[in-house]
């Protein structure tokens, strides 16, 4: 994975994009949660269940599937506590976004197994052909022992910059169609 606090860049890069359909702050905050999520399934390790498992370590919570169902479950939620009349397309749409660029961001690194994108139905594990971004190891003893810069440094150049140019070009489109 990149590290947990990079992956929420992505979530501030796509908010631009959706906020003329009320992804406002609250919304980004989500986002910005449903890209760490995935992660969740590290606790795995703790119960035996090996790298490799369906609902191991990049296993489910990083497939589509997921992605499409906890969007589905928060927009509802939302829907629900804000007495929405109609489910709130676009924040369904911009949470899968989130949610899903975990997967995506994790299959461009060079180290652990791939990404079980297709997930319950493959466990099939897919990286993408090129990998930029370095590894984070997955103990924060490792991380902070000599391995935080060059992954921080990978990062920033291939996670957080690339999010700041999208959400600027999003900010960009939004002034110019104002
Ligand atoms: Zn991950």
């Amino acid at each position: 994975m990149p590290s947990v606090i990079t992956h929420p860049a992505v979530a501030l890069g796509l908010a631009p994009y959706f906020r003329k359909s009320g992804v406002g702050p609250r919304a980004l905050a989500l986002g910005a949660l449903c890209t760490a999520i995935p992660d969740l399934d590290t606790i795995g390790f703790r119960f035996g269940i090996p790298y490799g498992h369906p609902l191991g370590h990049r296993g489910l919570t990083h497939s589509i599937a997921f992605a499409l169902v906890l969007a589905g479950v928060l927009a509802a939620v939302w829907q629900h506590s804000a007495a929405m009349p109609a489910f709130p397309r676009p924040l369904f749409a911009y949470l899968f976004l989130c949610c899903v660029s975990h997967g995506v961001l994790d299959a461009f690194t060079n180290g652990g197994l791939g990404v079980a994108f297709f997930a319950p139905f493959s466990n099939e594990r897919f990286f993408f052909p090129w990998h930029p971004i370095a590894v984070a190891p997955l103990s924060v003893a490792r991380f902070f022992n000599g391995r935080a810069w060059p992954v921080l440094s990978s990062e920033l150049k291939w996670v957080v910059v690339p999010s700041a140019l999208l959400g600027l070009a999003g900010i960009g489109l939004a002034r110019a169609r104002a």
